[in-house]
């Protein structure tokens, strides 16, 4: 048992003087008892075990994504999205995934930082919350480079994460990075090309290429799932007799994705590849049964995925006092 007595005792005062304040309340003054609103959320961490390492998810924070973005018919995603109690018009959550092997600290994506607007940027403030220093991060894994992924970085040029090594598929490096290639794309796509130029230009000197057979440490690789980007990269984290795949977005719409892997999302790059790399890594999970970790799974975006005929179903981790 890792139960900290002194909490135990702090909670105890806690629950023992609100009930007497609340009971002083009932009988002196009733207007005591009215607790002001919050008007804010609560913060966004949950942690977990993976074998001997430790994870922990922090939410950046929620976007609206319209369901028109999908390729889907649009009466069956409707459909879809209601059967799933989805708030309309449907928000997606972001989310990064810090694990501490006990050698080394990871944080898997970044989150927006302030490119993508003010209900998202949590991440490093979530990660403070959860007791985790931001100088304490050995090295960032990218999952690909999309603002929502690279945007908590960087911070007026700044790097946010000063002592981290930065790991990235060459292949994506390749393609954001380039003036040649940023030159040539569509006049709404060159922002994303100067975002990812802008983010990565503090860490240019400890920018790392993914190893060739994706080792990056021992019970840390890289998995190859491109499609939703050139380079896109899922990170798989073993110990003991536990895996976890962080997959980045193979999925972006939890309620019609698992149900559909074949319909595609506006920002893949190569729609096709993007949905083959979906049901390559459904059935990986499913059929392993490993934890999946994902950018855009309803936060704290850790859960299951069970095949079921054609389709697929998730089923969200559970919280435990067990570390
Ligand atoms: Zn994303």
């Amino acid at each position: 048992m890792s139960r900290d007595p002194r909490n135990a005792i702090t909670r105890r005062a806690a629950i023992i003087g609100g009930g007497l304040l609340a009971a002083a309340g009932a009988l002196s003054s009733p207007a005591l008892a009215k607790m002001p609103f919050a008007k804010a959320q609560a913060p966004g961490y949950f942690r977990r075990k993976l074998g001997d390492f430790e994870v922990t998810a922090v939410l950046d924070g929620d976007i609206d994504l319209e369901l028109k973005l999908f390729s889907g018919d649009a009466a069956e995603m409707q459909r879809l999205s209601a059967q799933s109690y989805q708030p309309s018009p449907p928000r997606i959550h972001c989310n990064a995934f810090a694990v501490n092997t006990g050698e080394k600290l990871y944080l898997v994506d970044t989150g927006t930082g302030v490119l993508l607007g003010s209900s998202l940027g949590r991440v490093a403030e979530n990660l403070v919350l959860a007791g985790i220093n931001v100088d304490q991060i050995d090295a960032i894994l990218l999952t690909h480079l999309h603002p929502d992924h690279f945007g908590g970085m960087t911070m007026e040029g700044r790097p946010v994460f000063k002592n981290a090594e930065i790991y990235v598929a060459e292949a994506d490096a390749k393609f954001w990075l380039s003036a040649e290639v940023a030159d040539k794309a569509p006049t709404d796509f060159k922002p994303f090309f100067e975002m990812a130029v802008a983010a990565i230009k503090p860490y240019a000197h400890r920018l790392k290429p993914l190893p060739a057979k994706g080792e990056i440490a021992s019970g840390v690789s890289a998995i190859a799932l491109p499609g939703h980007t050139v380079g896109h990269t899922g990170y798989l984290f073993a110990s003991g007799k536990e895996q976890m795949l962080v997959w980045g977005d193979v999925v972006h719409n939890a309620a019609l994705q698992f149900e559909r892997p074949e319909w595609t999302f506006a920002a893949d790059t190569d729609r096709e590849q993007a949905a083959a790399a979906r049901k390559r890594a459904f059935d990986m999970v499913a059929t392993d049964k490993l934890l999946v970790a994902g950018m855009h799974l309803p936060y704290p975006g850790l859960g299951f995925v069970e095949k079921a005929g054609a389709q697929y179903r998730y089923h969200a981790d559970f919280w435990s006092t067990k570390l």
